[in-house]
């Protein structure tokens, strides 16, 4: 994609598919940059209590770095039946962060005496920060059902056992499909309409 003269958006995050759905969502838009090519190595320690505080922890330590516009999200599966759990502690729910396949075996354990329909959601909070501006962020939801057993080969995370509302997993629509009802599309949409209120 051609992405010379567009404005330049670091994405504060090592999480190589949530970079690749930022691309897929902003990259008409934006060039947008990951931690790695803004020469930023670091595992940001997310120590807020909620989506927006963890969000808008990572967006400003790259903006801090680099003195430049920087856009984080975090985001994770919240389950009715589970009080809300894994919410902010979705990518460790295992204990271990980023065990997609634990956290997944996990989950399933968990809700295996749960009747359906297994009602949850995924959550993301975006934040946009640039230098000499107020921190925008917003939150994007996108509703769904846990399934029993995993279906489909896409998407990351929970996606394998996450019932859209096409009726099928987040592992087996297109990546067209994921990012047109995302809650990280809503979420970045959420904060392009913001933006464009402060024009
Ligand atoms: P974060 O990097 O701390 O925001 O953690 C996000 C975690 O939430 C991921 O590691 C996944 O477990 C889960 N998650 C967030 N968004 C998605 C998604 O789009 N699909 C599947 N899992 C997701």
């Amino acid at each position: 994609m051609e992405t010379k003269n567009l404005p330049r958006l670091i994405v504060a995050s090592n999480n190589q598919n949530k970079l690749r759905e930022f691309k897929e969502i902003l990259g008409r838009r934006y060039e947008i940059v990951s931690m790695k090519e803004a020469g930023i190595e670091a595992d940001i320690e997310e120590n807020g209590t909620t989506f927006e505080e963890n969000a808008l922890i990572k967006a400003q330590y790259v903006m801090n770095f680099c003195s430049q516009a920087a856009i984080a999200d975090d985001s994770g599966l919240e389950v009715d039946a589970l009080d809300g759990a894994p919410g902010v502690y979705s990518a460790r729910y295992c204990g271990r962060h980023g065990d997609d396949e634990a956290n997944n075996d996990l989950l399933l354990k968990n809700l295996e005496n749960v009747p359906e329909p297994r009602t949850g959601r995924y959550v993301a909070a975006i934040a946009l920060v640039r230098p000499g501006h107020e921190p925008i962020v917003r939150r994007g939801t996108c509703d769904g059902e846990i399934l029993r057993e995993r279906r489909g080969k896409g998407g990351f995370g929970y996606d394998p056992l996450f019932v859209c509302e096409t009726g099928e997993t987040f592992a087996e629509v297109s990546a067209q499909t994921k990012n047109a009802i995302s809650h990280r599309r809503r979420g970045i949409e959420a904060v392009l309409r913001a933006l464009e209120e402060e024009e």
